[in-house]
């Protein structure tokens, strides 16, 4: 560790921040260690959001990340509603929204993402929700009991969970994809074979390569979806899950070079060595994927708040690890290990129900990533034969 490093700003108080903020007391350092957040509420964890918080008759507190006793305990200062919005670079210091300047030796970048926004017209109709944290969840959970038909723009991760916790509520759910898949970003065609053949079986309705042309709607609150095929999905609540973007305005501002993410070296150093970015915000090289990539994940968040808090007590890095995620949706446990953009073959396994199911990804003869339904117990053992891509 440098002798010179007194101070440690950490922009964000998600998994990143707060895991970089343990990390650093893990590895000995010693001084001021801050971490400033936009949302006024304690630091939780987002993955619940789209699941458990949902099905639950009213809505539970919030899951947080840390007891409240961690951040005073590990003399760390957690500043909440403390948004920042200039970096001074030459000064060394960033400036919060309320005007406070909190000078550092070295900033963390964790502020992690943003909902992409639908732009179409009736996107700002007064039931069009998006899901991102506590308050767009608490707001959802409201509108999903009041709703009848709920159409969820976005066949993703987040898109079918909701699904999943709409139906489970017996409202009438459509999901409209503009691929000809769903999870098409993120799992195989084996696997979202699986999962949509269920999806369907509990009554959600699929509109695959289809898109939205607007949404219509009745004193101010949205009624149907207009598809471009001119077919009309009835629709009380929509619910927009099209992706994430980087919160990366700060870093913009401030002169770092961005991609589509923070870009950072192997040691989670931005283009100024005295700033670190991490977790959903960073774009980070990843031989798992055999390139540059910004990743969404719990797991990412925590594994880079280590290598950022490694870095600056000059420990070793941790040896890279395959990229993990999971998803619940009704009952099947979705997980994947490694990284699923350069494969040439498949071989799936279906077990009991046909829905446990066990999917490797080759790139040569190289496994590059697996995914299972429902065969947690499978995961260490996996994550031992994944290799890197090339
Ligand atoms: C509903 C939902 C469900 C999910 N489910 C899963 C799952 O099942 N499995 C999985 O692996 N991943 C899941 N994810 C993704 C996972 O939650 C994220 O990858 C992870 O939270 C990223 O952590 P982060 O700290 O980088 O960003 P975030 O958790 O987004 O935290 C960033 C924080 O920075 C704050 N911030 C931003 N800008 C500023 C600023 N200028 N000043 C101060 N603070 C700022 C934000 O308010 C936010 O609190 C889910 C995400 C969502 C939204």
């Amino acid at each position: 560790m440098q002798d010179n490093l007194d101070k440690i700003v950490i922009v964000g108080a998600g998994t990143a921040g707060v895991n970089a903020a343990s990390a650093l007391r893990q590895q000995g350092f010693e001084g001021q260690v801050v971490i400033l957040g936009a949302e006024s509420v304690a630091p939780y964890q987002r993955p619940p959001l789209s699941k458990a918080f949902l099905a639950k008759d009213k809505p539970p507190a919030a899951t947080l990340l840390k007891p409240g006793a961690f951040f005073p305990t590990n003399g760390i200062t957690l500043e909440m509603g403390q948004g920042v919005v200039a970096i001074d670079r030459t000064a060394k210091a960033v400036l919060t929204k309320a005007g406070v300047h909190y000078p550092y030796d070295e900033l963390i970048l964790a502020t992690g993402s943003s909902a992409r926004r639908l732009r179409c017209p009736g996107a700002g109709l007064s039931n069009v929700c998006y899901l991102r944290n506590l308050s767009d969840a608490t707001r959802l959970h409201k509108s999903l009991r009041s709703a009848k038909s709920v159409a969820i723009l976005g066949g993703g991760v987040i898109g079918l969970e909701v699904a999943s916790a709409a139906v489970a509520l017996d409202k009438q759910v459509t999901v409209i994809e503009s691929a000809g898949r769903v999870m098409a970003r993120v799992a195989t065609p084996s696997a979202t074979n699986v999962i949509t053949r269920q999806l369907k079986a509990a009554g959600i309705r699929f509109a695959l390569n289809a898109r939205l042309a607007r949404i219509d709607g009745v004193d101010g609150q949205a009624r149907t979806c207009i598809l471009e095929s001119g077919e009309a999905v009835a629709a009380d609540l929509v619910v927009v899950g099209i992706g994430a973007l980087p919160n990366q305005g700060l870093a913009v501002h401030a002169g770092l070079l961005c991609d589509n993410g923070i870009i950072v070296d192997e040691a989670m150093r931005s283009s100024d060595p005295d700033i670190y970015a991490i977790g959903d915000c960073a774009a980070a090289e990843n031989s798992y994927y055999g390139g540059r990539i910004r990743i969404e994940t719990i797991h990412n968040a925590m594994v880079q708040a280590q290598i950022a808090a490694s870095s600056i007590c000059g420990v070793r890095i941790p040896d890279a690890a395959p990229p993990r995620f999971w998803s619940d949706l009704l009952g099947m446990k979705l997980q994947g290990l490694g990284g699923l953009t350069r494969y040439d073959k498949l071989v799936a396994f279906n077990g009991k129900n046909g829905v446990e199911t066990e999917v490797h990804a080759f790139a040569g003869d190289r496994l590059v990533a697996t995914e299972t339904i429902n065969l947690s117990k499978r995961q260490s053992e996996l994550s031992k034969l994944i290799h890197p891509a090339e």
